[in-house]
């Protein structure tokens, strides 16, 4: 068994746990591995031992990868998430190569992702990043922002809204994390309240993810847990 077969192996088993002690089922809970960094061949490694759906943050190495792993793999197999954030200028070819974007936090950026999403394909699946432990200079709708900004996005016809992303700033202790984990899981039900269709909550990481898991996610962003250590992005290449 390749390393990354057992570590998927073992996160699926660190999942399937923190779903028992949650009261939750395993099927509730998707997995997205995340490969940034880690080149086609892990993405193929990681595809023979199961997995479907990937990560990646930024955008050039992001469609490099979809083109080289959809040479031996169909590129129906998967669904490939874009986590990192998104400017302007690259919203083009995130429309045309990416399943969903998980990291949209403002209008300007939702409006051109969908009117560049091709027509031959289905509405391209969006979360709204929320920052949500303050910090003015982080990606993310505030939370006073974000009613206003899950209406615009939901009437959008390229787009379909499926929920919320966060990435807190790391706290110890599953105690801290549930707690922040839960205020995204407010928010988030907050706008079910208001009557969106929402049916995915993004948050945990390698190191977080059972309290994710224990305050409600139903999609989990791992990386350094399926593939190993992130090699340092060669700054030539950045
Ligand atoms: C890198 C990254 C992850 C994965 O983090 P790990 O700690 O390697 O599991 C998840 N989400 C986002 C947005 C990331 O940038």
């Amino acid at each position: 068994m390749t390393s990354i077969a057992a570590n998927l192996q073992q996160v699926r088993e660190r999942l399937r746990a923190a779903c028992e002690a949650a009261s939750r089922r395993s099927s509730e809970v998707t997995l997205l591995a995340v490969s940034k960094t880690f080149g086609a061949d892990a993405v193929r490694q990681a595809h023979a031992a199961g997995q479907t759906a990937f990560g990646e943050n930024y955008v050039q190495e992001g469609i490099e990868k979809i083109a080289l792993v959809a040479e031996s793999v169909p590129r129906a197999a998967l669904e490939w998430h874009c986590i990192g954030p998104l400017q302007s200028n690259k919203t083009r070819v995130v429309a045309a190569q990416f399943d969903w974007v998980q990291s949209v936090d403002r209008l300007k950026i939702a409006q051109r992702l969908s009117e560049q999403r091709p027509a031959g394909l289905a509405p391209l699946n969006v979360c709204l990043q929320l920052n949500v432990d303050g910090g003015a200079n982080k990606s993310g709708v505030t939370l006073a922002e974000l009613p206003a900004l899950a209406d615009a996005v939901a009437a959008l016809p390229g787009l379909r809204l499926r929920g919320l992303m966060s990435i807190p700033e790391p706290v110890a202790g599953f105690d801290a994390q549930r707690a922040v984990f839960l205020r995204v899981r407010e928010a988030y039900e907050d706008l079910r309240a208001r009557g969106h269709a929402l049916d995915t909550l993004s948050m945990g990481m390698s190191d977080d993810l059972e309290a994710a898991v224990a305050a409600g996610a139903t999609l989990v962003r791992v990386g350094r847990a399926v593939f190993g250590h992130r090699p340092l992005k060669d700054p030539a290449a950045a």
